[in-house]
């Protein structure tokens, strides 16, 4: 059996946060290379688009290098994984909260692809209650997100945000 080097993390990041780049940079002492894979959903609105959310994504994985590859996909994620030629899809875990929903998608995905392994990582306290979604909350209403996300998703959610309003 060959050794495993690279793995996909699949996500919306809309926008990208700490909590994400937490559980990135945890999985890089463990894989030599991760695919960010960006998910298209056009169902789903969300405030960036793939292409902003994926440019935004490679400026904060610059200094990684080639051990991070960015790509957006769209359709079943473990078509995009067996395209990618790799078997690891990581997902973080903050709270009890996420456990149900990510192990009901890693059951569903493991029934969809059985020779695909889920492999959760746990963030830091620091970053437990972190998410997209109330990082933008918080943006909205002219809250400080500076801890929360990279210097550049801030200054992308600030644009963003002033440009809607
Ligand atoms: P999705 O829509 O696929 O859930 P998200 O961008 O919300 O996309 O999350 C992508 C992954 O990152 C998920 O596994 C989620 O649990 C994880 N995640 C999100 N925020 C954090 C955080 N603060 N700490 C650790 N993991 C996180």
């Amino acid at each position: 059996m060959t050794k495993i080097s690279a793995a996909v993390f699949p996500g919306s990041f809309d926008p990208f946060t700490n909590g994400h780049l937490d559980i990135l940079t945890r999985s890089l002492k463990i894989f030599d290379r991760v695919i960010l894979g960006v998910l298209h959903n056009p169902s789903k609105n969300t405030l960036f688009s793939v292409d902003e959310r994926a440019v935004l994504i490679r400026e904060v994985c610059q200094p990684f290098g080639e051990r991070v590859e960015v790509q957006p996909f769209s359709g079943l994620l473990v078509d995009f994984v067996k395209k990618t030629n790799t078997r690891v899809i990581l997902r973080g875990l903050r709270a009890i909260s996420d456990y149900d929903y990510e192990t009901q998608m890693a059951l569903m995905n493991r029934h969809l692809n059985e020779e695909i392994e889920t492999l959760f990582l746990v963030t830091s306290e620091q970053n437990s209650y972190v998410s997209s979604t109330l990082v933008k909350q918080v943006a909205t209403l002219g809250g400080s997100i500076s801890t929360l996300v990279p210097p550049s998703v801030e200054k992308a959610l600030r644009k963003k945000l002033g440009a809607r309003t």
